[in-house]
C-alpha cells in the first residue's frame, strides 16, 4: 500500500496537538488554546483531523504571531512600530541588504527555532517538578502531582524558564508545519523526504507506531530499497498541478479523489439506471464535461464555492496576539523558574523527546532488516547494479 503523503501532514498536527493541546490553558499566555481564545478561533477542534482547515488557518496566525513576536524580541522592539535597538544594519558589518537579511534571519533561526543539542539528546527532554525536582514522563502525571503535592507558598528551587522553553518549541513546531505546507504547494518532494525524518521523530515521540513505520519505510524505500528511478518517481511524481500557478500543487491521490467526485456527479444523473455501457459513457465524457461547465462559469462569471478561500483580514488578530505575547516577553530568557501552569517544567526537546533512544535505534535497525528482506524491488535493483 502506498503511503499517502498528504496524511504526514494533519497526522503530525495530530501529534503535537497531544503535547502542546490543553484545554484547561486558558490563563497561559501564549499556550495554543489561550491564543486561539484570544484571537476567537471558536472553531479550532481537540482534535485536529475533526476539522483540518479551521486548524490549518489558526495555525497560519499563530505562526505569524510567534515570528513577530521573537523577532521584536530579537531586535529589542517593544511593538511592531517602534526602532530596533540591536541588529541593526550596519554597512560597515554587512556589504548589502541581502547579506544583512540572511545572516540576521540565521540567527533568529539559531536562537528560538533550532533547540541546541542537548535539548534533543534525551537528557533534558524529561519533565522535572519545578519546585522538588522529581522527574516525570507523561504532563498530565507532573499536573497532578503539583496540584496535589504543592501548595501555593511552596518555594520554587527550579531556575529553568518553561515558558520560554514552551514558546520556542512552539515556533519550530509551527515552522515545520508551514514548511511542509509550502513544500506541498511547490510540489518539492525533496524537501518533504527531508520534512519526513522530523515527523519520524514526532510520530515515535508520540507513541504513534503505524505512522513512524510507514514514514521510515517510505524513507528507506527512497534512500536505499528502490531502483534509483523509482526513487525519483517517488520523490519528484507525486503532485499534479491544473492551475498552473508556482503554489497550486496538489497530491495525485488528491487529485484523483476530486476527479472521482466529477465522476459520481456525472453517474447521478444516470437516475440508478447503471449498465456497462452507461458507466462507460459517463467515464470517458466526464471530465470534458466538467472543464466545458467550468468554462461557462467563468463567462457567465459566476463564483464557485470552493473557489472562494481566504476569509477575513488575519492582521489585527494576529497583532492582538503579538501584543500579549510581547506583553508577557515569552521570547526573553529569564532566570524566576517561571512556567506554565498547565505546562510545568517544559523543555525544548519534550515535543520531540524519546525516553528510549537505544530501543529507538534498534527498533529502526530490525525494520530497515524486515523491509529489506521483504524488498520486492530488490530483483530490480541488482538487475539494474549489472
Ligand atoms: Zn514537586
Amino acid at each position: 500500500m502506498e503511503f499517502q503523503k498528504r496524511f504526514v501532514f494533519p497526522f503530525s498536527l495530530q501529534c503535537i496537538w497531544k503535547k502542546v493541546y490543553n484545554r484547561g490553558s486558558v490563563g497561559d499566555v501564549g499556550t495554543v488554546h489561550a491564543s486561539a481564545k484570544l484571537m476567537e478561533s471558536n472553531n479550532l477542534p481537540t482534535d485536529p483531523m475533526k476539522d483540518i482547515n479551521a486548524t490549518k488557518v489558526f495555525l497560519d496566525k499563530f505562526t505569524d504571531a510567534l515570528v513577530v513576536a521573537a523577532a521584536l524580541e530579537f531586535f529589542g522592539m517593544d511593538s511592531v512600530d517602534a526602532t530596533p535597538t540591536r541588529h541593526n544594519f550596519n554597512l560597515e558589518e554587512h556589504a548589502d541588504s541581502l547579506t544583512y537579511v540572511e545572516t540576521v534571519i540565521g540567527q533568529l533561526v539559531d536562537e528560538f527555532a533550532l533547540p541546541a543539542e542537548e535539548d534533543i539528546s534525551g537528557v533534558s527532554g524529561e519533565l522535572k517538578c519545578p519546585k522538588c525536582q522529581k522527574k516525570y514522563n507523561i504532563m498530565e502525571a507532573l499536573r497532578n502531582h503539583l496540584k496535589n503535592e504543592h501548595k501555593a507558598g511552596d518555594e520554587d528551587q527550579d531556575t529553568h524558564d518553561a515558558v520560554f522553553a514552551h514558546s520556542c518549541s512552539l515556533l519550530t513546531m509551527c515552522l515545520i508545519c508551514h514548511d511542509f505546507t509550502d513544500a506541498r504547494q511547490a510540489g518539492d518532494g525533496e524537501r518533504i523526504i527531508r520534512l519526513m525524518k522530523y515527523m519520524l521523530l514526532y510520530f515515535r515521540s508520540s507513541g504513534k507506531t503505524k505512522y513512524s513505520l510507514q514514514v521510515l519505510r517510505q524513507l528507506a524505500q527512497v534512500k536505499c530499497l528502490l531502483t534509483p528511478r523509482e526513487a525519483h518517481h517517488v520523490i519528484h511524481n507525486r503532485f499534479v498541478n491544473t492551475k498552473g500557478r508556482p503554489d497550486t500543487n496538489v497530491e495525485l491521490d488528491r487529485a484523483c479523489e476530486a476527479s472521482n467526485l466529477v465522476f459520481k456527479t456525472h453517474a447521478r444523473s444516470l437516475h440508478g439506471q447503471v449498465t456497462q455501457k452507461a458507466i462507460n459513457r459517463v467515464s470517458r465524457s466526464c471530465q470534458a464535461v466538467d472543464k466545458i461547465l467550468r468554462h461557462v462559469d467563468k463567462d457567465c462569471k459566476r463564483k464557485i464555492a470552493a473557489s472562494k478561500r481566504g476569509g477575513r483580514d488575519a492582521t489585527q488578530d494576529v497583532l492582538k496576539l503579538v501584543g500579549a505575547l510581547t506583553h508577557d516577553r515569552v521570547f526573553r530568557l529569564s532566570a524566576d523558574g517561571r512556567y506554565h501552569k498547565s505546562f510545568p517544567g517544559f523543555t525544548r526537546g519534550y515535543v520531540v523527546h524519546i525516553k528510549d533512544h537505544a530501543g529507538f535505534h534498534k527498533w529502526m535497525a530490525s525494520t530497515l532488516k524486515d523491509l529489506s528482506r521483504k524488498n520486492v524491488f530488490r530483483q530490480q535493483r541488482e538487475q539494474w547494479r549489472y
